[in-house]
C-alpha cells in the first residue's frame, strides 16, 4: 500500500503508541486525584504542557488540552464572540478556511455577527493589504489558517500578526496542517490562539491544544469539572495526551529531516506529473507551500474516478479534505483559486509523508498517468 493522504491524517508512531499504552492500563488513575498515582499523572501531563509550550515559544499556562482541531478552532472563535461582544460582532477570516472555522463562522453570522470572509490570490494567499483595509473599529477577532489542508498554501503569518497588532485585535490561527511540520514562534509572529490536532504529527485522533496567550484569556466551552486550571471541564484524555506529546517530540527533533525529506520526494512527483501528464495545473503555491502537499487538476478527468482507480493499484490518495469527502460539491478552497467546476472536480490532492519513498512516487507517478490516460480515451 501507499499512502499519500498525510493531510487527512497520519500513521501514528510506534514509540507514541508504546508510551501511551501503559496510560490505558497500568497507570489508569485520574489526573485529578489527590494520591500519588493521580498527582504523578498529573505532573506528567504538565511536563507534556511543558514541552508543547516551549516548542511553539509559549508559556506552559497558556496551553489548554482539547479534543482536537476541531474543538480548537470552535472554542477560540466562540470565546472571542462572547468575550468582546461589547466591543463589536465583526470577524476577519479567509475564504479558504477548514470547515471547523467556516460552519462556526456560519453558526456565528446566525446570532447576529458579521464576518468578512477574505479573498484569496490564484495561489491560494491572503493579501495582507486587502486583511488592513477589511478591519473595522467593530472588529473583535481575525482568524487565518497557518496553511491550507487542501492546497498547502503557506499564509503571510507574521504580516498578519503585525497588522492585528497594530490594530489590537486578537489573532487567531488554525495550525492544525502547520505544527510539526514547519517551526512556529507565536511571539516572533505575534499570534494570540493557535489550534493544533495531534493525528497530523504521529498523534492518535481525538486529542489537540489550544494555546491562548495571557492577553486573550478562555471562558469556558465545556463546563463541569476544574480541569485545566478552570478552562476546559472533563477527565484529560491522558493516554491520548501522552501520545501526543511523544509524537511531538519526534516529530519536532526531525522537523528539518523530514521536511527536506518530504519537499525532495514532493517536487519529484509533482513535476513528473506536470512534465509528463498533459493538461494539468499545480494548484496553489509553488514556494509557498507545505514540504508534503501536491493538488493538481487533470483536465477533463473526475477526481472520484481517478481516486477509485488509484485505490484497487493500493495507492491512497484524496480529492480534498478528508472531513468534506461525503460532500460531492466542488471544494470552496479550489473555487476561491478561481478554478472552475470542471477543474475543481478534476483536483487529487496528494500529501506525502517523510516515510514515503522515491520509489513510491515513480509507482504513484506511473499509476496516475496510465489511469489518466485510459480515463482520457474512454472520454
Ligand atoms: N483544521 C484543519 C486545517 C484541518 O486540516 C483539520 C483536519 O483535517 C481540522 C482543523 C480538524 O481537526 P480534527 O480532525 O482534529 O478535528
Amino acid at each position: 500500500m501507499i499512502y499519500l493522504d498525510h493531510a487527512a491524517t497520519t500513521p501514528v508512531y510506534p514509540e507514541a503508541l508504546e508510551a501511551m499504552t501503559p496510560y490505558l492500563d497500568t497507570y489508569y488513575f485520574n489526573p485529578s486525584g489527590n494520591y500519588r498515582e493521580g498527582i504523578s499523572i498529573r505532573k506528567t501531563l504538565n511536563r507534556i504542557r511543558l514541552e508543547i509550550a516551549e516548542s511553539i515559544h509559549a508559556d506552559p499556562k497558556e496551553i489548554v488540552f482539547t479534543s482536537g482541531g476541531t474543538e480548537s478552532d470552535n472554542w477560540a472563535l466562540i470565546n472571542a464572540a462572547r468575550q468582546y461582544s461589547a466591543k463589536g460582532h465583526h470577524i476577519i477570516t479567509s475564504s479558504i478556511e477548514h470547515h471547523a472555522i467556516l460552519h462556526t463562522c456560519h453558526f456565528l453570522e446566525s446570532r447576529g455577527f458579521d464576518i468578512t470572509f477574505l479573498p484569496v490570490t490564484s495561489k491560494g494567499i491572503i493579501d495582507p493589504e486587502c486583511l488592513e483595509k477589511a478591519i473595522r473599529p467593530d472588529t473583535i477577532l481575525i482568524s487565518i489558517m497557518y496553511a491550507n489542508n487542501e492546497i498547502g498554501s503557506l499564509q503571510p503569518i507574521h504580516e498578519i500578526g503585525k497588522i492585528a497588532k497594530k490594530y489590537s485585535i486578537p489573532f487567531h490561527t488554525d495550525a492544525v496542517q502547520a505544527y510539526c511540520h514547519i517551526p512556529i514562534d507565536v511571539n516572533a509572529d505575534m499570534i494570540d490562539l493557535l489550534s493544533v490536532s495531534a493525528h497530523k504529527f504521529g498523534g492518535p485522533k481525538g486529542v489537540g491544544f489550544l494555546y491562548a496567550n495571557s492577553r486573550t484569556p478562555l471562558q469556558p466551552f465545556l463546563y463541569g469539572g476544574a480541569q485545566e486550571q478552570g478552562r476546559r471541564a472533563g477527565t484529560e484524555n491522558v493516554a491520548g495526551i501522552v501520545g501526543m506529546g511523544k509524537a511531538a517530540e519526534i516529530s519536532l527533533t526531525h522537523l528539518n529531516e523530514y521536511a527536506q525529506t518530504e519537499s525532495r520526494l514532493r517536487d519529484y512527483l509533482m513535476h513528473r506529473i506536470l512534465a509528463k501528464i498533459p493538461l494539468t495545473r499545480l494548484n496553489g503555491s509553488h514556494d509557498k507551500r507545505l514540504p508534503g502537499n501536491i493538488n493538481v487538476s487533470f483536465r477533463g478527468i473526475e477526481a472520484a474516478t481517478l481516486i477509485a482507480m488509484l485505490e484497487t493499484k493500493e495507492i491512497y490518495v484524496s480529492g480534498g479534505s478528508a472531513c468534506s469527502s461525503a460532500d460531492r460539491s466542488p471544494s470552496h478552497v479550489l473555487k476561491a483559486l478561481g478554478l472552475t467546476d470542471a477543474m475543481a472536480s478534476g483536483a487529487l490532492r496528494i500529501t506525502i509523508g517523510h516515510e514515503n519513498t522515491l520509489s513510491e512516487m515513480e509507482e504513484t507517478f506511473q499509476a496516475i498517468r496510465s489511469c489518466v490516460r485510459e480515463l482520457r480515451q474512454i472520454g
